[in-house]
């Protein structure tokens, strides 16, 4: 028997989400982030499952980019991170992978290397998150030197990005539109400023391209509940199975560390999923698990590859039973939460132990 442990992707509810993306974009087109191995769903997965709807991808780096190629995906794939090393714009170019390129380094990179065949580059400006970009008030300048080489495709795409755009009642964005849109004011050039919150939320930023990816795997990046993001169908339902079952006396505790005491005779199920397949470690007891139509509650410590649920209040369950860690009756943001952190790093810190099966 294989080990239960798995996460289905839900591929119809993938492409629904996209498709939502594809319409809030309106004239733009929307373009799926899938880096970190499409946040931990399987990014030839996924990939697939949009290559007849999607005008391009985006990841994070060229490794990413490759992986996709070797799979057989067409489409243009930007790197976000532009490029590391001169090298690599000769191995983009010949795998028409776009350039997302934030600093006058990669810029002379591009404008004095060796290639036949021009690359299409996308400006990166600072607008207020301060990680990447070029400043504001120098764009204008670094989009004519880009459009002045012959080693620049004509196309060249500004872009931003918002580091508050999942508060809607942040003035950061507010901001930061405003200094886009000054910044790029005299360029006319393609412009793109959404990711997921933005596309969803911020309908003055959504423009000629769009990226993105959390709410393509059916999540809200928003805290609170926000009308587009409701539209969402979670893609990965992480599953697993009951592998032992056992009775503990009141007073008895569970787990490593012993942190967990039953407070009444418990009856307590053991499940084959662990913080080696992402599970968060910091989930403490009480984190929801859903099995047999009911959530029951986390116990004790999660170890590297079991959990432990208390399952007393259960009508029936027995030993190979299906658990749904998150999915359709849980959401990862939930679980997410209550191990302090975020939907999206517990998706994408999912190990290639758990095997991603289309369905
Ligand atoms: N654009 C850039 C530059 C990013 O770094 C990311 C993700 O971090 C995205 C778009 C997609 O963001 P989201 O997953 O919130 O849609």
């Amino acid at each position: 028997m294989a080990r239960p442990t798995k996460a289905l992707i839900n591929i119809s509810a993938l492409q629904h989400n996209y498709r939502l993306a594809q319409t809030l974009s309106g004239a733009g087109q929307a373009m799926p982030i899938i880096k970190a191995n499409a946040y931990g769903h399987g990014a030839v997965l996924v990939a697939r499952a949009l290559s007849k709807l999607a005008p391009a991808f985006g990841v994070a780096c060229i490794e990413e980019a490759l992986e996709l190629r070797q799979a057989g995906i067409k489409q243009p794939i930007l790197l976000l991170e532009g490029c590391f090393t001169a090298d690599e714009i000769a191995v983009a170019v010949e795998h028409n992978f776009w350039l997302m390129i934030d600093n006058q380094l990669q810029l002379d990179s591009i404008l004095t290397c060796n290639i036949a065949t021009p690359v299409t580059v996308w400006l990166k400006v600072d607008t207020g998150m301060h990680r990447l970009g070029f400043d504001a008030d120098e764009v204008e300048s670094v989009y004519r030197q880009a459009c002045s080489s012959n080693n620049v495709a004509e196309d060249i795409i500004v872009a931003t990005h918002f580091a508050c755009a999942d508060d809607l009642s942040s003035e950061a964005t507010v901001e930061q539109i405003a200094v886009f849109n000054s910044a790029t004011a005299n360029i006319t050039a393609a412009k793109s400023l959404a990711n997921s919150p933005g596309l969803l939320g911020w309908p003055e930023a959504r423009a000629e391209w769009n990226r993105s990816g959390f709410m393509l795997y059916g999540n809200s990046p928003f805290s609170q509940p926000q009308v587009n993001g409701d539209q969402l169908k979670p893609v990965m339902s992480l599953q697993s199975a009951i592998i032992s079952l056992r009775t503990v006396d009141s007073g008895e505790s569970v787990g490593y560390a012993a942190s967990w005491t039953a407070q009444r005779q418990s009856r307590v199920a053991t499940i084959a999923i662990g913080y080696g397949d992402g599970y968060p470690r910091k989930a403490p007891s009480g984190t929801p698990v859903y099995i047999n139509g009911q959530r029951v509650p986390l116990i004790g410590r999660v170890s590297m590859d079991m959990i432990t649920v208390d399952v007393t209040d259960l009508a029936e369950v027995a030993i190979g039973d299906t658990v749904e860690l998150w999915g359709e009756h849980i959401s990862a943001n939930e679980v997410a939460g209550f191990a302090d952190t975020i939907g999206y790093e517990v998706m994408t810190r999912m190990p290639l132990r758990v095997p991603r099966i289309g369905v």
